[in-house]
């Protein structure tokens, strides 16, 4: 499609989030068809502040339960998203969601660590599973999660919203048609600085580090313009305050090969904010910065700027994943499988880490 058209195309469609479910392929529901049940593990800022209120907007699917450790956190949710006291679990009765049919998938937004944990326990109360990312801890934990999906007989998504954020969308179209040539490298950066010095980021046994928080941004990043899967990586991991970074990445710098010979040299930092992504190909190149968020996206290629709106991602990939349990029609690439894609790459980034930049095949 010409590039003026599918630019307002994609504007006059993303106006509103119903209208921008036809670009996705999102059907309203038909009246035999309910919105899916949506039970939210874990009440924290990304639940409380993103996803609780993205499920405010979305159109296949609807909060019907949270999971929480803390009882102060309750009436207000209760309140906001009109639960009743049947609909609210603990970490310890939540395996009792079995029983309730209302939940159709089992959000987990918990730290790190407990993702397997508690994927583990929602498919075997027969529930469908978004975990947010990193999916693992390591490539081992994904693939004992996708065997676990497959046993069950239940879907394992992973919360990679940037598939359905129409910057990355568009840039990801331009790559596969090749509109600037050969891809022949990459560079991308994801870093904020930490200000909390107690939280679970800083700590080794919750997953927590750089590029496990925001740095698989850049992994992602790199794979899905490329469109290929790296086959080696070295990487060199600094530290600027080893007090509060004693457990944890600090700042990792890696680079990837490809098989076409395409590089990718990669940032992320829990010290230093950074936010881009850079595609040089033969013809051209395409930049976006900021590039991992979800408030705005902006970028530009050789030739013109973007002009897309914001979109809400969390609300649009919950319905997109919704779409697909509801009709069949595919998700956009945010399944397990791609989760442990990036498993693979981040184990071989701290491989070579603590090889001191050892090239480590994958
Ligand atoms: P958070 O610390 O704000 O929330 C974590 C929640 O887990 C809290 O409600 C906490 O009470 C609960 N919890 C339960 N048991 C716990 C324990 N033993 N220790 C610590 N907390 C415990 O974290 P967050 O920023 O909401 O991140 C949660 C998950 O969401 C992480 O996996 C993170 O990577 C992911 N995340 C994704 C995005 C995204 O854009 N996709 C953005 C932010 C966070």
């Amino acid at each position: 499609m010409h590039r003026r058209k599918f630019n307002k195309t994609i504007l006059t469609s993303l106006g509103a989030i119903g209208i921008s479910h036809s670009l996705l392929g999102i059907k309203p529901l038909s009246p035999k068809n309910k919105k899916l049940g949506i039970a939210l593990v874990g009440l924290g800022n990304y639940a409380t502040k993103q996803l609780g209120p993205a499920l405010l907007e979305t159109s296949l699917c609807e909060l019907k339960a949270i999971v929480t450790g803390s009882a102060s956190k309750i009436p207000q949710w209760k309140k906001k998203y009109g639960l009743s006291d049947n609909q609210v679990y603990n970490y310890e009765n939540f395996d009792t969601i079995i029983n309730n049919p209302e939940v159709d998938i089992v959000y987990v937004v918990l730290p790190n660590n407990m993702h397997k944990e508690y994927t583990l326990r929602a498919f075997r109360a027969n529930k469908h599973v978004i975990c947010e990312k990193p999916l693992a801890l390591n490539a081992i934990e994904a693939n004992e999660m996708i065997e676990a999906s497959r046993l069950a007989g239940r879907e394992l998504y992973v919360g990679y919203r940037l598939h359905y954020e129409p910057h990355h969308q568009e840039v990801i179209r331009l790559c596969r048609k090749k509109t600037f040539g050969r891809i022949k490298h990459f560079e991308g950066g994801f870093g904020f600085h930490i200000r909390n010095s107690n939280q679970w980021r800083l700590k080794k046994q919750y997953g927590g580090g750089a590029l496990m928080d925001v740095g698989i941004y850049v992994i992602q990043g790199a794979r899905y313009t490329i469109g290929e899967e790296p086959i080696s990586v070295t990487a060199r991991e600094y530290k600027t305050d080893n007090i509060k970074f004693k457990e944890v990445d600090e700042l990792i710098v890696w680079q990837m090969e490809f098989p076409s010979g395409a590089i990718a040299s990669c940032t992320t930092s829990l010290a230093a904010s950074t936010n881009h992504l850079y595609v040089a190909a033969e013809k051209g190149f395409i930049r976006l910065s900021p590039s991992y968020t979800y408030g705005k996206i902006s970028g530009y290629t050789r030739k013109y700027a973007f002009d897309f709106q914001q979109v809400n991602q969390q609300a649009l990939h919950m319905d997109g994943i919704s779409n697909h349990l509801i009709t069949g029609i595919p998700h956009l690439n945010t399944g397990g499988d791609e989760g442990l894609r990036d498993m693979k790459v981040i184990d071989a980034i701290f491989k070579s880490a603590s090889a001191n930049g050892k090239k480590v095949v994958i």
